[in-house]
């Protein structure tokens, strides 16, 4: 069968390799010059391994990926426990690894600690149960570890990571984030682009048509088949952000199904990306901003769980926000930007150089999980036949990640 594959990310390229591997002719259409998609590198000529644009690593249990990788040839995950912290209004970083460091938490009283420590427990080993979809995160933490636990531990969390959304988002985001986490955290020799790479390499060598810089702006039906690119195929598979798909699609689906996606909300990632010669936190890779004071959704210190040596011996820190696209933080320059964290990050460190600076932008990077997008959200087969859907919206109610991008590749590509 003749499949266009829509979309360059990982989901798009797990889907393209295994249906060329199952003997189907594919062609991948991607915007970009670069594949990749939200999980893409880029590399400076003194840099020896590839950095994310946006900070990534791996779970312990994010099988999927982890396997997909062996089957195609690749043996280049590792795995590390770098330290996880949170940094709250006293200005203090408190480690939020074990059960032990929960403990020491100067915020909350001890029976506070247990009952949130036992609510957490629950979390943990419970399998997804329907009453997280009918009550919010706030709501479910309010009720079952306190209200002082939902201010001082988890208020400015959510606001950070979801902004105005802060109140709606689902009980089950918060259950599949508990239940996912792992303390050993997972990377990729050389950076996730890496794999990218390798998949790329393999999906040609299978005489997949890999396609750059090819934005679509139009699909069109010619009977059962459909027109892209001027080509016809039997089978499409969009892997676009929903609604980038239902741009391009307003002519092909009935009004009533594309209707249904308006009522999905997202907010867009930012990135700042700091090379500097001193780390900006000394231990700490990952560090929740809990403290209000701080304009930042979280720090990630890359150099503190990837070795320096792979960038040039520079120290590599993520500034990064969820934002709305009319956020005024979307509008700034990297200098700018850069600018506007100055004076909170001396908070913190005052004692590094800044040798360079990136900045970067994804759209329609964090799906909004509230009631309206279970309702709505997308599933892989359309009213069309042969026009199937793979994007990060179907991860529910897992956040998105590459895991998952792999997960819905195959399973997209199992249905075909
Ligand atoms: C800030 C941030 C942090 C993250 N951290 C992690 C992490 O730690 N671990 C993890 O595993 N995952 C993480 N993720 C998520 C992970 O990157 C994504 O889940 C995954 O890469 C999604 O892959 P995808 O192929 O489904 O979608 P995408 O990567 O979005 O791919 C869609 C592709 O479609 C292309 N496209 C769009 N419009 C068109 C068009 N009209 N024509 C042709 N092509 C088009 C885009 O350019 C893109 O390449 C993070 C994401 C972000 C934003």
């Amino acid at each position: 069968m003749k499949i266009a594959v829509l979309g360059g990310g990982i989901t798009g390229l797990t889907a393209a390799y295994t249906l060329t591997k199952k003997k189907n002719k594919v062609t991948l259409f991607e915007k970009s010059p670069v594949l990749g998609g939200l999980a893409v590198g880029f590399k400076q000529p003194n840099w020896n391994w590839h950095l994310e644009r946006a900070y990534h690593h791996l779970f312990a249990n994010d099988y999927d990926i982890i396997n997909f990788a062996k089957e195609t040839g690749f043996n280049k995950i590792f795995f590390k426990t770098p330290e996880t912290a949170s940094i709250f209004g006293d200005l203090g970083i408190h480690p939020m690894d074990t059960p032990l460091d929960f403990l020491k938490l100067p915020h909350l009283n001890l029976f506070n600690k247990f009952r949130a420590g036992f609510v957490l427990a629950f979390l943990k080993f419970t399998p997804f149960l329907s009453l997280f979809e009918k009550i919010t995160a706030k709501e479910f933490i309010k009720k079952t570890m306190g209200k002082i636990v939902w201010k001082r531990l988890w208020q400015e969390l959510f606001r950070k990571k979801f902004g105005d959304y802060a109140g709606i988002i689902l009980a089950s985001f918060i259950w599949a984030r508990i239940t996912k986490r792992t303390k050993n955290l997972g990377y990729i020799e050389g950076g996730f682009q890496t794999f990218i790479n390798h998949l790329v390499k393999e999906s040609r060598s299978l005489r997949v048509n890999v396609l750059t810089g090819y934005e679509i702006k139009e699909i069109k039906k010619r009977g059962a088949k459909y027109l892209i690119n001027g080509q016809i195929f039997d089978v499409v598979i969009s892997t676009l952000p929903t609604p980038v798909m239902v741009k391009l699609t307003s002519n092909l689906f009935p009004k009533k199904y594309l209707e249904r996606f308006s009522k999905l909300k997202y907010l867009h990632a930012l990135t700042l990306i700091l090379e500097t010669n001193q780390p900006l936190l000394k231990k700490t890779y990952w560090l929740n901003v809990s403290a209000p004071q701080i304009p930042i959704m979280g720090i990630i210190q890359h150099t503190n769980f990837i070795d320096k040596k792979h960038y040039g011996g520079s120290h590599i820190a993520y500034l990064g926000w969820y934002l709305k696209r009319d956020d005024r933080l979307f509008a700034l320059t990297k200098e700018e930007l850069l600018k506007f964290v100055l004076p909170y990050l001396k908070i913190l460190n005052t004692k590094y150089k800044i040798l360079n600076t990136y900045n970067f932008k994804g759209s329609f990077a964090q799906p909004i999980f509230d009631k309206d997008f279970v309702k709505n959200k997308p599933d892989f087969k359309t009213p069309l036949k042969n026009f199937y859907i793979a994007n990060l919206d179907m991860t529910y109610p897992y956040d998105r990640g590459t895991n998952y991008a792999v997960k819905l590749g195959k399973q997209v590509a199992a249905m075909i």
